[in-house]
């Protein structure tokens, strides 16, 4: 339970003093419910409002504080604003105000006073003008404006005045709480207690207390990932508290397997093997990442450990998150493990009726000791024998959940997680915090970079001529058509046009698939394609994982400049993967984003997925990057991984020393901790502490 003393700051926005439900709405969706929201919410700017001298030197979009000398009312005329106009010793300045209340600006601005005001300057002909200033205030009230303010960032319908009002009185509500953090881990960093830290961070000076690296910034965020890490740490401890097994096979289908393959595995394979060997020996449940690029060769890793569960007499299972990924995998596992005399089978939505029943046998009784499948894997209606080993593929198109779901089909099933999202170290830590990772960090021997064009949209007619050119020649072509946000179905009308327009060119040598074509329709073409009966493949984004045709050697996209970074690369990723030559041309409609450029321009650069995955964070954030945003979960309040990454790597080792020396968090600091895990509203991961 909430300890007592967090319970103001989690009382509804509403109870703040001068919040009514109006600006309680507005400041929920800007912030979030409670008061302790509006604490988190800091500012994005700072303005100085000490008085400048004079009107011939303000400078046009900056806030200026001065003392003017009320001249006269212009009230509006018409459709006009209201215009006040002041002077000083140097210049006019006129006030000007839309939709004015003439008798309050009279009371307010009476001719022949002295005022001081505060607001935006723009110049406009020659003449100096404040649009409804901030401040209105008589020579003697001049304390009443602040010498330095915060801005914060706003919602629509919401004026600064009523936010700084809220989070000011946020702020009244935060207590002294005891100290969570090492306190010579503070001194080291120069950062202030929490309540200080607050203070500071909400108070800037200058423009430099708005940095991440201000020690107020750099604590909270740091208080941030500190919780975060540990609840990730009690999570996967928990995780690991339910008993695991110990699988280890002997090696003979493994070897026969490597004997089949026709060539020798990388050293990131072979280690990332090594690493899962020893998981899965282990008496824990295994959690593993495995990370790499498309083509990195995560499969064969992911066959081993599946043979691993062989070997030792159980079973293993692939999930994988569609349909053509699921029989792609079968497609490249089924040969191998035929090679070492393993059945293996697949299991889909589509396999209904007379072909699911002695599958759904065969795992039951154990006949059966590998499948692949779709998420129809993890319905009730599967059981398994002996369920040693799950492996998913793809894992950011699955929840927890389901992972989950696959595991508790088995006794302590070891749980293998494969990613051709090369995320960042830093991501990885918060995105996967509960699992070791492997990563394949090298392409296997003997693939040609991939040369990457990009080019206007005015120059298809030449790229099309130079494509009939290539196929001529035997090539084999990808084209992916426009990303259209609002639904697949014009995405799908977008491929279908440009469909039409190739088989102009190329008559039925080109083919269309799109998410709205059922299972076998897509296999079928497909296959086509694989085979070669068609040369060039009109798709919608649906080849964007795992599909895997070598002799494929260009890859079109269109309106490359709506994509990802991280989408592009795993597209261009379906080409330069037989030993010929690869050309990836992308395509832009101008005009281009600043970011986009750089997306395009880093695509040119570099096919390293770890480097792409770097600058994708830093163009993008983190929260896109994982996906986050558009779903409307916030992974951060306070932490910027582009600047706090390395604060994220001491908070994961702060959390191994912090459970070592306490693992049930029942000393003086395992005590403050818990509350730092309810301030950021971990309340779960407390209740895996013992008298949690
Ligand atoms: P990923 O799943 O990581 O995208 P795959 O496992 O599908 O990559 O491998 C891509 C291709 O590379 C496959 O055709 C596979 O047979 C081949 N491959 C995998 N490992 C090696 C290796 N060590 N040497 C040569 N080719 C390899
Ligand atoms: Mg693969």
């Amino acid at each position: 339970m909430r300890p007592q003393i967090l319970f103001p700051l989690f009382a509804e926005i509403l109870t703040l003093p001068g919040v009514g439900a109006k600006i309680a709405a507005l400041l929920t969706r800007l912030a979030g419910p409670h008061i302790v929201d509006l604490l988190w919410h800091l500012p994005s700017g700072v303005i100085n409002r000490n008085p400048v001298p004079a009107i011939a030197g303000l400078e046009s979009g900056r806030t200026a504080t001065l003392e003017v000398a009320v001249e006269a009312h212009q009230p509006s005329g018409g459709r006009g604003p209201y215009r006040v106009i002041t002077t000083d010793d140097t210049g006019t300045l006129d006030l000007v105000f839309f939709h004015a209340k003439g008798d309050y600006l009279l009371r307010e601005l009476p001719v022949g006073a002295k005022r001081f005001v505060s607001g935006r300057i723009e110049w406009y002909r020659g003449v100096a003008q404040m649009a409804h200033p901030d401040y209105i205030v008589a020579p003697d009230a001049r304390d009443q404006i602040p010498s330095i303010e915060p801005v914060y960032p706003l919602t629509t319908g919401l004026t600064p005045k009523p936010l700084n009002k809220a989070i000011a009185a946020a702020l009244t509500k935060a207590p002294k709480l005891q100290e969570w953090q090492d306190q010579a881990w503070l001194d080291r960093n120069g950062w202030p207690d929490w309540q200080t830290a607050l203070l500071t961070a909400h108070a800037p000076q200058s423009d430099a207390d708005l940095l991440p690296t201000a020690p107020a910034r750099a604590r909270l965020a740091y208080d941030e990932l500190l919780a975060n890490q540990l609840a990730l740490a009690l999570i996967r401890r928990a995780q690991r508290r339910q008993k695991g097994r110990s699988t280890a096979g002997n090696g003979d289908l493994r070897a026969k397997v490597v004997d089949a393959l026709g060539f020798a595995l990388t050293t990131s394979q072979t280690q990332a093997v090594a690493e899962i060997d020893a998981d899965m020996a282990a008496q824990d449940r295994m959690l593993r990442l495995l990370q790499g690029d498309v083509g990195s060769g995560k499969t064969v890793v992911a066959l081993l450990a599946m043979l691993n569960a062989v070997e030792a007499g159980r079973q293993a299972a692939l999930l994988a998150p569609t349909e053509i990924l699921a029989r792609q995998h079968y497609r490249t596992l089924q040969p191998l493990a035929e090679a070492a005399g393993v059945k293996i089978a697949i299991l889909t939505g589509r396999d209904r009726g007379k072909a699911r029943e002695p599958i759904l046998e065969g795992l039951r009784d154990g006949a059966l000791p590998l499948i692949v499948g779709t998420h129809a894997l993890v319905q009730e209606s599967v059981e398994f024998h002996d369920l040693a080993l799950a492996v998913v593929d793809e894992q950011h198109r699955f929840g927890v959940h389901q992972r989950l779901q696959l595991a508790s089909k088995g006794a302590g099933v070891d749980l293998l997680v494969m990613t051709a999202t090369p995320i960042p170290r830093t991501l990885a830590l918060t995105a996967y915090g509960d699992m070791e990772v492997s990563r394949l960090t090298e392409k296997p021997p003997g693939r040609q970079p991939v040369d990457t064009r990009v080019l206007p949209a005015d120059r298809l007619p030449e790229l099309i001529t130079g494509l009939g050119r290539k196929l001529a020649e035997g090539a084999q072509a990808y084209w992916v058509c426009p990303l259209v946000e609002e639904s697949e179905k014009s995405d799908m009308a977008a491929a279908t046009e440009r469909y039409e327009d190739l088989r102009r060119h190329f008559g039925d040598r080109v083919g269309l698939v799109h998410g709205r074509l059922k299972g076998p329709e897509k296999d079928a073409i497909m296959a086509r394609f694989t085979e070669g009966s068609i040369d060039i493949l009109v798709a919608t984004t649906v080849i964007e994982v795992g599909v895997d045709v070598p002799a494929a050697t260009i890859m079109v996209v269109e309106h490359a400049e709506r994509f990802g970074l991280a989408q592009l690369h795993q597209l261009r990723g379906r080409v330069g993967r037989g030993d010929a030559q690869s050309t990836c041309f992308l395509v832009y409609a101008p005009p281009l984003s600043e970011t986009a450029r750089q997306r395009l321009a880093t695509l040119r650069e570099t096919e390293d997925g770890f480097v792409i995955a770097e600058a994708d964070l830093k163009l993008r954030g983190a929260g896109e990057v994982l996906g986050t945003r558009q779903s409307g979960l916030q992974l951060w309040r306070l932490a910027d991984l582009a600047a706090h990454g390395n604060l994220l790597a001491s908070a994961r080792d702060d959390v191994r020393l912090i459970l070592n020396r306490d693992p049930e968090m029942e000393m003086e600091r395992g005590r403050a901790l818990r509350l730092l895990l309810y301030l950021f509203e971990q309340d779960a991961a407390v209740r895996y502490l013992r008298s949690g």
